[in-house]
């Protein structure tokens, strides 16, 4: 026997024979094994969180050490993109894997939940799924074995929710009763299937409402001011001067909950402003924070850890006073980044950082693999699973196509359209026929648009190859011609 089995096909033929034997019930639950040990998934998302308001990501104004703690344990990916910047789209292609154009949610549209998703396809493998927090898709979830969501934006404190199809009312804060659902889910899901659940914080979206924990947290402190703060958007398209979410200008008295102080300048008082938000965004980030570690406790405590994929990451970036902004929709660095970290002991390495550039219509591509399922012909996102082993294929994206739609609400961010490289981005507003283009290794805030600059022409013209390249790839190719595209609404 010895013998035989340093020859695999003997092995193999051994194997054949005991499975026809009377030991063949033990063998054929030693085959299934593999099944049953596909990996847990908990995909933890957030609501407008910044990467730069995260520790790891090397955050100057706060520390997220729960949160931190998956990047220690597992991976932090640098450049993860959002292809359209604000909530609802951003959640669309995250569940479809496709983008915007193709699954019916480039604004705040409803989203049409017959058609297939993540969930849909881990349900239908013999996942056990939940959904629980903000959905904010205007339908309610599909591909879900249990669902509680919050009504549309949802509110910080008291909210009431959405049980698998029955309103119920709770008192407490929002960001706890997410994670406590969460909690609870995971106790009483069937221990015989993996489960997937989306745990969905509504934090830290305006309005900003922290808890009475972490309200004064911030208080005594100087939150340190950007070094875009002042930017004046010379040199740029009119899109940034147009734009309705500045600090100064745009923040509503509700945004700030206090009277500012009387006599102070112009300057004195963007700076107050800036302070208000910020300590009531980063107190809503904390208690995030806090249950994220209360989330991950819950997986050490019950043996869950090492073979559940952990994932935070936020529907898109946010400007934290960066350009004088609050809010996102642009394609600018802090819009366009989201955080992603992620833990799978099994097969990600501990406090590997990962500069490949990913996507979230990746997302469900990427889980369905770890899953063991293909991706479907239909999805236009790409696994990343080998970039998380770290082995990035060598023919990996190196450039990836962006498209904002919503105007003129709620901020006047007008549409455009663009495509990044690791070393460029090119942006096209398309109701103003403008352009911008940024160096980002010379000038990663991008304050400088070259576009005119004839130093920069071929880039230029390589740039707009690819992004017609890009935007045929994706199929997104309303009234696109050869040549220069005006308005493509
Ligand atoms: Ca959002």
């Amino acid at each position: 026997m010895t013998q035989a089995l340093t020859n695999r096909r003997d092995f193999l033929a051994a194997i054949a024979a005991l499975a026809s034997a009377p030991a063949a019930a033990r063998l054929a639950s030693a085959a299934d094994a593999p099944a049953d040990k596909r990996p847990n998934i908990l995909f933890i998302m957030s609501d407008d969180h910044a990467a730069h308001a995260i520790g790891s990501y090397g955050s100057k104004i706060n520390q997220t050490p729960n949160i931190d703690r998956i990047a220690k344990e597992g991976m932090r990916m640098d450049c993860c993109l959002v292809t359209n910047s604000i909530c609802s789209p951003s959640r669309a292609v995250i569940i479809t894997g496709k983008y915007s154009h193709i699954n019916g949610v480039p604004v705040f549209n409803t989203f049409d939940g017959s058609q297939p998703t993540l969930s849909k396809y881990l349900q239908a493998a013999g996942y056990y799924t939940g959904m629980i927090g903000k959905w904010h898709l205007g339908s309610d979830p599909t591909g879900f074995d249990y669902w509680n969501v919050l009504p549309g934006q949802g509110v910080y404190h008291n909210p009431a929710f959405i049980e698998n199809g029955k309103r119920t009312k709770h008192t407490g804060y929002c960001t706890d009763l997410i994670a406590d659902f969460s909690i609870e889910f995971l106790k009483n899901r069937p221990k015989d299937k993996p489960f997937f659940l989306m745990s969905h914080h509504k934090a830290p979206h305006r309005p900003w409402d922290p808890d009475e924990k972490h309200k004064q947290m911030f208080a005594d402190r100087e939150i340190p001011e950007p070094s875009t703060f002042n930017d004046d958007y010379a040199g740029r398209s009119d899109a940034a001067a147009e734009a309705t979410m500045r600090i100064d200008r745009n923040l509503m008295p509700r945004d700030v909950k206090e009277k500012p102080p009387e006599g102070l300048t112009a300057e004195q008082l963007k700076k107050w402003k800036y302070q208000r938000y910020m300590k009531d965004y980063l107190a809503c980030v904390q208690s995030v924070d806090d249950n994220v570690g209360r989330l991950l406790e819950y997986l050490d405590k019950s043996g869950l850890a090492e073979n559940t994929i952990v994932v935070y990451t936020s529907d898109q970036g946010f400007f934290l006073g960066d350009h004088n902004w609050y809010d996102k929709r642009f394609m600018y660095e802090e819009s366009l980044k989201m955080p992603f970290l992620v833990r799978w002991p099994k097969r990600i390495k501990a406090g590997s950082v990962n500069r490949d550039m990913v996507l979230n219509v990746d997302f469900a591509p990427t889980l369905m693999a770890a899953a063991g399922l293909a991706t479907p012909a239909d999805m236009q996102g790409r696994s990343f699973l080998p970039v998380l082993e770290g082995k990035t294929p060598a023919d990996w994206r190196q450039s990836m196509y962006y498209r904002y739609y919503h105007y003129p609400m709620h901020h006047r961010v007008q549409p455009h359209y663009g495509v990044r490289t690791h070393e460029y981005k090119l942006i096209y507003f398309n109701k103003l026929d403008q352009w911008e283009l940024y160096d980002l290794k010379k000038d990663p805030e991008e304050l400088k648009n070259v576009y005119s600059d004839p130093a920069y022409a071929d880039q230029v013209k390589k740039l707009k190859a690819e992004l017609y390249r890009l935007k045929k790839e994706v199929k997104d190719e309303d009234q696109f011609a050869d040549k220069l595209p005006k308005d493509t609404q």
